[in-house]
This record gives C-alpha cells, structure tokens and sequence, in this order.
C-alpha cells in the first residue's frame, strides 16, 4: 500500500526540512513492520550527528489545565523570535477510550496551520513503553528537520512522564488555581519530575486565585527534592488564553539551558537520556519477545485470569510464564 522511500531519500528529505518527509519518516519509526524498522534504525543512526541541539522541553498536566491553548500561545512566540516549533503529543489514555484526544489537531488552531510548526500526536495502538520510545525517536528526526523547539505534552496522570522527563532537558508542569496537586490528579510523583511548575489561567476573575496559589506552592517546594543539584524548582503564574508570563517562562527555560551548558550537566544529561533511549529499546524488544513466545502464549490468558480472581499470585505468574519463555532464575 504505502510505498518506502530510500534511505536516502528519507535522510535527504528530513536534512531538507522537507515536512512531508518528515512525516513519513515519523510514520516509519512508528510502524510494527520488521523491515520499516530495519530502516528506521538506519536512518536514525545517520541522522543522529544532527541531533541534540533543540530545547527539549515536557509539558504536563491534567486534561483542562489547557495545555493546548498554552502551547498554541507559547509556540506562536516562539515562532515570532524565529524559531520553529515541533509539538509531540503523548496519550497513554487513548488505547483505552479508543481515540486519541490528542489527536485532533484544532486544539492548537494557529499553530495547525503555521508552515513554521509541526505537530505529531502519537499513534493510539501502541503500549506506553512503545509510545515513548517512538517519541523520543521523532524527537530526534525533528531536531535534524532543523527545529529549534520540541514539546513534548503528556496528560499528567502519571504514566508515561517519567518517560517523556528522561527525553527531555526541561519538564514544565501546568497545574490549576486550586489548593492541594491530589485535587487535580496530578500524582506526587509528577511534581518531583519538574523543573518549573506554572499555575495557569492566571488571568480575569481567576487572577487572584492563581497568585494565592502560587504563594502556596512557592512555600512547598522548599521542600521538593531537587530535580537537579544546581537548579531550584520555580513556580509562577501565568495564562495560555493572555499570554500573561509566557515570556518570563521561556527566559526560565533558556536560563535552565545556560546552567546546564555552563556546568557541564548538559554532557550528563545527553548521556542519560541515550542511556534510558537503549533501555526503553531492550524493555520493548523484550517484552515483545516475551508475548510473541507461542509457549507464553498457550499460558498468558489462562494466568492472567488466575493473578485477577486471586488464585494465583503474581510471582507464581511470573515465575511460570518466565519459565515459559526459557527464563529460569539462577
Ligand atoms: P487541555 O485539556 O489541558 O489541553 O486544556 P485546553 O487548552 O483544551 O483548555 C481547557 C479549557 O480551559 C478550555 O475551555 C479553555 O478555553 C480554557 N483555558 C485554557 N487556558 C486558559 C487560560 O489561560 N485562562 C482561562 N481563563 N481559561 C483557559
């Protein structure tokens, strides 16, 4: 049916700036087809010199914080300064509700059609693991398209973004006027991933509520661990729909930058993030593996069923499927 293009041409095309090879390029990196994935890896290993020079930045919070209608007003700033802007979006939801909400591409109404932007939603039919690591890896084709911006957007609810922090060099999260984060289903555990936390809707008659909430959070992340041991967590107000903040915002981000350069962490920070890109891989490959074993197979359902009505323990699973698939502790 779809029709691959050569090595060449996809490196070419992508090297070029070329959208719609880009796209292609991604729907490569994406596909479950062996000998797509051969040549997707080959032409990741020829991209990858080009690579590493974007700002990486992950941006999450819980549906209706409005992620959408920020990163349209962040991205259409960034785009005015000049550079292009790469949006990637992550819904690990969306294999349940059957339909990616990230999907639709009206959220960000300017950004949809803004020729110096590119927005990718990821493909609903993958596992979180699989999501990830092929957003990292369009992360990467993006960076050698030339763009100087990558955001990655995650639904805060904790699967999936401390994924998308290890991929990224800067993890925002946009949080609502409101007292307490277990309000709004952001998971602890999201918070300590930050490296700035934006109270958003600050504008209008939720103006005031923003600025007490920021008191508050202000006062918590004292208490925060520290993402990084040069850089204290900030947090401050600001508003998508105003654009309130959103330039302060970006000085934040490209300040964070300096320091990394600077201290020499930015080196750190690369390695770390190939190593958790060769970690995702080995996961991945292995538990596809694992499931593709005709003897797990035969067994999977049946265990399965059995972990979930109690009558088996997990270990005791695990332990049997693993046999299953040759694996046997030492
Ligand atoms: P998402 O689900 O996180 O992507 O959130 P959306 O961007 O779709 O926004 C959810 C709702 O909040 C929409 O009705 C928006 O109009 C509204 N909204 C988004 N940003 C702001 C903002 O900065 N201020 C106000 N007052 N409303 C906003």
């Amino acid at each position: 049916m779809r029709r691959r293009l050569s090595l060449d041409a996809y490196e070419q095309g992508v090297i070029a700036h070329d959208r719609a090879v880009l796209a292609r390029a991604i729907t490569l990196i994406e596909s479950r087809e062996q000998e797509d994935g051969v040549l997707a890896q080959a032409l990741l290993t020829r991209l990858l010199p080009r690579t590493g020079g974007a700002r990486r930045v992950g941006i999450t919070g819980v549906p209706g914080v409005g992620k959408s209608t920020f990163i349209d007003e962040l991205g259409m700033r960034l785009i005015k300064r000049g550079q292009r802007v790469a949006v990637l979006a992550i819904d690990p939801s969306s294999s349940v509700s059957g339909g990616s909400i990230l999907g639709d591409k009206t959220r960000m109404q300017r950004l949809a059609v803004e020729p110096q932007a590119f927005i990718r939603p990821s493909p609903s039919s993958l596992t979180p693991g699989g999501i990830a690591r092929r957003t990292r890896e369009t992360m990467l084709l993006c960076e050698a398209a030339g763009f100087e911006v990558v955001l990655v957007e995650t639904v805060g609810v904790g699967q999936g973004e401390t994924a998308v922090s290890e991929m990224v060099d800067f993890f925002l999260v946009l949080m609502l006027p409101g007292s307490g984060d277990e309000l709004q289903g952001i998971k602890k555990g999201v918070l300590e991933l930050a490296d700035a936390i934006a109270v958003n809707k600050c504008d209008g008659d939720g103006a005031a509520r923003a600025r007490l909430a920021l008191a508050d959070l202000t006062a918590a992340l004292r208490y925060l661990p520290r993402r990084r041991p040069g850089w204290q967590v900030r947090a401050m107000a600001v508003s998508g729909q105003t654009g309130e903040g959103l330039d302060d915002l970006w000085q934040l981000v490209e300040a964070h930058r300096s320091q990394l350069e600077a201290s020499g962490e930015l080196q750190t920070v690369r390695a770390d993030q190939q190593r958790a890109w060769l970690w995702s891989l080995i996961g991945e490959r292995l538990e596809r593996a694992f499931r593709d074993s005709p003897e797990v197979a035969k067994q999977l359902h049946r265990l399965e069923a059995e972990v979930t009505a109690g009558r088996i323990t997990p270990p005791a699973a695990a332990d049997a499927l693993l046999a299953a698939f040759g694996f046997s502790r030492a």
